[in-house]
């Protein structure tokens, strides 16, 4: 039996190892999914010990993203975005990977919307910010980024060749968007709170909410309201997901099932 895993703490209501036991049952891997929670000044022997005890993959989650970056070999686009969400035990060392990014962009093409050359606004430059501009930036998206505090918006537009805003140019800058993102945590827990004014919003536009709780947030109403295509933060968790499953097992990922495990649990 394989063992796969999720580090990070809290980790107590994770919803991947269900969407992940889903995939093994619905292609008849013997594997099981399960978290680990281990203290900050633990986590390098949490590492070597999964390792030592063929642990076959893990998934990293606040507080350990960043952190982990020392204790395995990272890859190009882990280095870039500056945080590793899923390590992959298979070859003579560690490695480090981001299925973040790929979780958003794949997101966006399940849905038919194109990236290439559109204009894309983020709200938020935290870690899911960090993971959808560099998604968006390397779509060949043109990608502005709007933070309550500018100076993190100006360090990650630099990161990913992006113009950094203020929240009060949001009306203007969604006004004439393509695609936009909310990647703060606002209107999670808080059905009625948005990012972006509900008059900025319009029918041209695709809008991902990277919150999940709640699956319909105020912005993705406000969105649907206009007649704009929402893009709930599920798929984004879910995508990731997939990404890591795919690249820890070589096979690809059964959509369907994972997405309904996932989502019977929101
Ligand atoms: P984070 O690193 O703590 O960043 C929080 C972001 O929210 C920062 O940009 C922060 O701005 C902004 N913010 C917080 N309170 C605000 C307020 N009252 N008004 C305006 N901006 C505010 O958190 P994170 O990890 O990026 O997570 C952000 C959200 O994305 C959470 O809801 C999380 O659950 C969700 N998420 C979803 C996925 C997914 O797969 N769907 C993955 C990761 C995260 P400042 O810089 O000014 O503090």
């Amino acid at each position: 039996m394989d063992v796969y895993g999720l580090v990070g703490n809290p980790v107590g209501h994770s919803l991947s190892p269900p969407m992940h036991e889903a995939a093994y049952d619905h292609l008849g891997i013997d594997a099981r999914y399960v978290t680990f929670e281990p203290a900050a000044t633990d986590l390098e022997a949490a590492i070597d010990g999964a390792r030592a005890l063929g642990v076959a993959g893990l998934n990293v989650t606040v507080p350990f993203k960043e952190a982990v970056r020392d204790l395995v070999a990272v890859d190009d686009l882990a280095a870039r975005v500056g945080a590793v969400n899923t390590v992959d035990f298979s070859g003579s060392e560690p490695t480090g990977h981001n299925t973040d990014v790929e979780g958003v962009r794949r997101a966006f093409a399940h849905h038919d919307v194109p990236l290439a050359g559109e204009r894309a606004v983020v709200v938020g430059a935290g870690g899911a910010g960090r993971a959808v501009a560099f998604a968006l930036a390397d779509a060949d998206a043109r990608v502005h980024v709007a933070n309550r505090t500018v100076e993190t918006a100006e360090s990650l537009a630099a990161d990913v060749g992006a113009t950094a805003h203020a929240l009060d140019e949001l009306p203007a800058l969604v006004g004439d968007a393509d695609v936009l993102v909310n990647a703060t945590t606002v209107g999670m827990d808080a059905p009625d709170q948005s990012p972006v004014p509900a008059d900025a919003l319009h029918g041209d536009l695709a809008v991902l909410d990277a919150v999940y709780t709640p699956l319909e947030t105020r912005l993705l109403r406000d969105a649907g309201a206009v007649g704009a295509t929402t893009v709930d933060g599920a798929w984004m968790l879910l995508f990731q997901g997939v990404a890591a499953f795919e690249r820890w097992t070589g096979r690809d990922a059964p959509v369907e099932a994972m997405n309904a495990a996932l989502r019977a649990r929101l």
